[in-house]
């Protein structure tokens, strides 16, 4: 059994590997606790860092496309009468229709042709 024998100072360096990997294992653990671990929100949801990074991006999406939708209405027929403005959505045309959708729930945006205002009508994007 020549072998498989291993000298002391051997067995002694992969005990020293083996606690070298755990060593990276506790740290990679703690790490992801840290940076990825669920975690609650300011609404008291846990989620993920990672889905809640998600979320914010489409959240800024969404945004986004309102500021989109807000500037087409207020260019609408030229811009020159503030008062003049599209009966619905549909009429800002075609390639608007891209961006009146929320991008998180895909609920249409709320349009009133009165004031001109749009809002978006899913669950906390009320205020965007
Ligand atoms: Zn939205």
């Amino acid at each position: 059994m020549e072998g498989s024998y291993r000298s002391p100072r051997a067995l002694e360096r992969s005990g020293q590997t083996l606690i070298g990997i755990l060593v990276v294992l506790v740290i990679m653990m703690v790490g992801y606790s840290i940076f990825l671990g669920p975690r609650k929100n300011d609404k008291g949801e846990v989620k993920s860092a990672p889905k809640a990074a998600m979320d914010k991006s489409t959240d800024l999406e969404c945004s986004t496309y309102l500021g989109q939708v807000r500037q087409a209405i207020s260019m609408y027929g030229g811009g020159t009468d503030e008062n003049e403005r599209p009966a619905s959505l549909a009429d800002l045309g075609t390639s608007m229709q891209s961006v009146t959708k929320c991008p998180v729930g895909g609920e249409d945006y709320v349009y009133d042709s009165q004031t001109g205002k749009v809002h978006c009508p899913h669950p906390g994007h009320e205020e965007f």
